[in-house]
């Protein structure tokens, strides 16, 4: 179980994050809602140790992890896929997946199979450059690298940003299915409408503070609550 306590973070006197709190369960997704510049992205980052914290705690099974590097997060199983992918274009789909596998490198060929069995495009693709790849397929491609380090809680940043409708819908199944395997999710979403198909939890954070947080399965039947803290637009047809 992963858990964010009262976490403040900013950016010189620009404080983004300002007592957030919330919590991941193994097996479940945690949707982070909010608007543009809420402090989502920064939320992620601190929990992955790509941001230091100013004050507040992570904790990983009982375990305090707050401001610990990034390397060593992800050898506690803590791995970030962030906006835009951030595929290695020029390298095959291969080599991107072997890049993620460094802290479980023993077991790269199972945890190849692993992924491949699960996303079979990649295992089509897997000699061809990563840069050729479609948006979503490149998402699937973030996702398995994310994998190949047997996570035990992965931070989604955005996964379905700029992708067509279709691989939206694919994208989100493979969210689930991560979850359902037995990963804590922490996604960040714009699309909230789609985030809500796939959480079990809904953190809605406005100006880094959490103005609303219960079950989806409240959010998705009261969609007015998240619209007081979302707007209108964000909505459309949840
Ligand atoms: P978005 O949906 O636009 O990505 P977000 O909810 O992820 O937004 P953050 O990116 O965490 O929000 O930004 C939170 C606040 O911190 C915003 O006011 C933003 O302008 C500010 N901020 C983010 N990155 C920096 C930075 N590198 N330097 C200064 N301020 C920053």
């Amino acid at each position: 179980m992963l858990e964010i306590n009262d976490l403040h973070a900013g950016y010189g006197k620009v404080s983004a994050v300002r007592g957030i709190s919330l919590s991941v369960r193994p097996g479940s997704v945690t949707l982070v809602l909010g608007a543009n510049g809420a402090g989502k992205t920064t939320t992620l980052r601190t929990v992955a140790g790509l941001h230091p914290p100013a004050s507040g705690e992570v904790v990983l099974d009982a375990a305090r992890i707050t401001g610990m590097a990034a390397h060593k997060l992800v050898r506690k199983g803590i791995v970030l896929v962030p906006e835009g992918r951030r595929v290695f274009a020029p390298l095959t789909v291969q080599e991107n997946l072997r890049l993620g596998a460094y802290t479980a490198h023993n077991r790269t060929k199972e945890n190849l199979e692993r992924v491949y069995a699960m996303f079979p495009i990649l295992a089509e693709r897997r000699d061809g450059a990563a840069g050729l790849l479609s948006g979503g397929e490149q998402q699937m491609l973030a996702f398995g690298r994310a994998l190949m380090s047997e996570p035990r809680v992965m931070l989604l940043d955005e996964p379905s940003m700029g992708l067509a409708p279709a691989m939206v819908e694919l994208v989100a199944e493979h969210v689930r299915r991560m979850a359902d395997s037995g990963i804590g999710v922490l996604m960040v979403e714009q699309n909230a409408e789609v985030g809500l198909e796939v959480a079990d939890e809904v953190v809605v954070v406005a100006r880094g503070e959490v103005g609303y947080s219960g079950p989806a399965s409240t959010a998705r039947s009261h969609a007015s609550v998240l619209r007081a803290f979302l707007g209108e637009a964000a909505l459309a047809g949840a």
